[in-house]
């Protein structure tokens, strides 16, 4: 072969082997006028998805969140401007699909303008507690969520009734059972929803775990470990005062470990057993109690023993115990910061895994949820009922504790038996 005959080196065949493809892509997309079915996407009842690019191998990636148009989600009022609503929830409301910001209710008004300016709530959808009742004739009100102290739920949510909004009213439902059955029947007698914000039951890592301990990945659940524990400040705020909380560390913080116990099972205990200790001479103390330690035992066999307080540094953890593998949930009840890991006998040697799950905004997922339900016509996961239904446990805790003895509770035989619709799937 001679010297000078110009051959082509593999870089040259690289680019025009390229040019060859990109000419063909292009003319194939001017006859079809869009990108490859990879990259555009189908659109189907106003949706987008888009067709798996990874192998099956990897993980996929999430969907696109394709959030309602803002004219057709459910309008939320906000009641009570305090560190949960100005911290979580109101934030929250950008990555909710199905709810919107629509008002708020405030009994500070310079605090109400500033909030207001912030999310762009005009001054006609901002009210005082005085005027709440006005709230009634706006259209864009549909729900209200009431993230008032404990004490004052009952009465914001049979104001919400009255005013003929449903209802997504913080936890604990209220402080005592009394007011949870009022609450039920004003929601139903003015024919709104009523939802207790229990956002464990929409979190994902918890609901990893309710779908493993009940689909027998565990083998069969027989010990749950609970415990939900943080330190309190200023003695002078309202969750130390009775009148106001209801209660101290146990219908604050230690109605998570009761509450999801309930949800991971779907049994209701049939008898608790519990000791309380708060030391003496402590402000925090004076009128609500520090620590409690506290069984359920479920009609299964299960044992969940639960520890809850307000004077140790913050613990947040949830372990389930089966015949075949332990699940452990760190930062259990957190906002953020879930953690799962399962342990089991894999080929005959002990395997200790972590789970990863994406992580999700909990108070978007029930917001949503909720605006789903309102708009579907369903009962909710969470309604009023199994606000009760915890604090009649709670309450049966608490004598307990006063009278040093086990206290059998009504027996339950029904399955999730409070419950309503499952929360959906991420959609
Ligand atoms: P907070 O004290 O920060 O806020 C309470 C708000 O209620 C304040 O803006 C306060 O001005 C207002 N309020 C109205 N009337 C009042 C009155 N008579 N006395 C005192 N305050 C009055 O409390 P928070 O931490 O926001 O808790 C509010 C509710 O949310 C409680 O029921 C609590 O249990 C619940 N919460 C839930 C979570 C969760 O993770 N789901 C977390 C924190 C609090």
């Amino acid at each position: 072969m001679s010297k000078d005959v110009d051959l082509p080196n593999r870089r040259t065949v690289m680019t025009t082997a390229g040019a060859v493809g990109l000419g063909l892509a292009a003319s194939a997309n001017a006859a079809t006028s869009r990108p490859p079915a990879v990259d555009a996407g189908v659109v189907s009842d106003g949706k987008v998805q888009f067709p798996p690019s990874s192998d099956p191998s990897d993980s996929q990636p999430q969907q696109p969140p394709n959030p309602d148009p803002r004219d057709k989600r459910v309008g939320f009022a906000v009641v009570g401007l305090g560190k949960l609503a100005l911290e979580q929830i109101l934030p929250a409301f950008a990555q909710a699909k199905h709810g919107r910001l629509a008002a708020l209710v405030s009994g500070t008004p310079d605090k109400l303008r500033a909030i207001a300016a912030q999310y762009g709530i005009p001054a006609d959808c901002c009210y005082g507690y005085d005027d709440f009742a006005r709230i009634s004739s706006n259209s864009a009100v549909e729900a209200v969520y009431v993230v008032t102290p404990n004490a004052l739920h009952h009465r914001d949510v049979l104001a919400a009734a009255k005013a003929e909004k449903n209802v997504l009213c913080e936890k604990p439902m209220a402080t005592t059972a009394h007011e949870c059955r009022d609450m039920i029947a004003a929601t139903a007698s003015a024919k709104v929803r009523l939802m207790i914000a229990y956002r464990m039951q929409y979190q994902p890592h918890a609901r990893e775990a309710i779908k493993q301990a009940r689909g027998g990945k565990l083998g069969d659940v027989v010990l749950m470990d609970m415990i939900n524990n943080q330190n309190q400040g200023d003695p002078a705020q309202w969750r130390q005062k009775r009148a106001l909380a209801g209660g101290g560390s146990l219908p604050d913080v230690g109605l998570y470990c009761l509450n999801t116990a309930r949800a991971i099972l779907g049994e209701e205990p049939s008898e608790v057993s519990a000791t309380i200790w708060s030391p003496a001479g402590d402000p925090r103390f004076a009128e609500v109690e520090d620590n409690v330690s506290f069984t359920l035992r479920f009609p299964s066999g299960v044992i969940a023993n639960c520890l809850t307080s307000y004077g140790t540094h913050r613990l947040q953890r949830l372990k389930l115990m089966g015949t075949s593998a332990w699940l452990e949930m760190e930062n259990a009840f957190a906002y953020e910061g879930q953690r799962l890991r399962v342990a089991q006998l894999v080929d005959g040697k002990e395997h200790n895994a972590e789970l990863t799950i994406p992580a999700q905004n909990q108070f978007a997922l029930e917001i949503d949820h909720f605006a789903q339900c309102i708009r579907s016509s369903r009962t909710p996961r969470t309604p009023g009922e199994e606000g009760l239904q915890d604090q009649v446990i709670i309450e049966a805790i608490y004598a307990s504790a006063r009278e040093g003895r086990p206290v059998k509770l009504e027996r339950i035989v029904k399955r999730d038996a409070f419950r309503g619709a499952e929360p959906e799937a991420a959609d």
